[in-house]
């Protein structure tokens, strides 16, 4: 790759929006790829010589945390630990487009654009959110802890994933058509479509005129928002 010059802003959002979910990769790991990434692809280097030791002083991890992450990123396949010694590790780094499990075509997902045999459709669309824990988790990690429709803030343990386009209208597990809400939101949208949901909880005084605005931002936005991998 180094002499291709990267697209910083795909990058960013390939990693953020489809590697460190699809992958279920923890904060630590998210620091050590982006620290290991800064220091090898983004300058132009394949590999990269660095000491676990001084990794971790920078970003404030214990040397054993820093040397497990890179561990199950070589796991992950996000890079490959080619050497190991008393001088530390070289590593060859893997762009979020090169990692094999996630079959990312040229815009970020496998797609029309993907190599021959890659799934048609973007992964973020295929994929099924509802199976894994850590899947789960991005959903809610993405609405940071406020429910989606009504925007309180309910403790983590009474959170729940709602179907925007509900189950029964063929509405899919996928990124875009789930969202983080309080258990309440939950039972009462039911299977009502999430517009129609959000504009009665206006009606019963829950959203403010410009909270439903917002809201139906959000709603619009969460449909926009994976676009480009479509
Ligand atoms: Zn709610």
């Amino acid at each position: 790759m180094p002499n291709k010059t990267l697209n910083a802003k795909l990058l960013w959002m390939q990693f953020e929006d489809v590697l460190a979910p699809r992958l279920g990769l923890s904060v630590k790991e998210r620091a050590v790829y982006c620290y290991l990434l800064r220091h090898s692809l983004v300058v132009g280097k394949l590999r990269l010589q660095f000491a676990v030791m001084a990794m971790a002083r920078t970003l404030g991890l214990a040397i054993g945390a820093a040397r497990q992450a890179v561990r199950r990123l070589d796991e992950l396949g996000t890079l490959r630990v080619l050497k190991r010694n008393k001088t530390g590790h070289l590593v060859e780094m893997r762009l979020p487009e090169k990692i094999r499990a996630l079959r990312l075509g040229r815009n970020g997902a496998s797609g029309p654009t993907g190599a021959a045999g890659e799934p048609p459709a973007s992964a973020l669309e295929t994929t099924d959110f509802l199976k894994t824990w850590a899947l789960r988790k991005a959903i809610h990690d993405r609405e940071r802890g406020a429910c989606f429709y009504c925007h309180r803030r309910t403790p983590a343990h009474v959170h729940c994933l709602d179907h925007v386009v509900p189950r029964v209208r063929f509405g899919r597990n996928s990124y875009r058509n789930l969202v983080s809400c309080c258990l309440e939101c939950n039972s009462r949208k039911a299977d009502r479509p999430a517009r129609d949901f959000l504009r009665t909880l206006y009606r019963l005084g829950r959203l403010t005129a410009a909270e439903l605005d917002g809201r139906l931002r959000a709603l619009k936005d969460l449909a926009a928002q994976f676009a480009y991998l479509l």
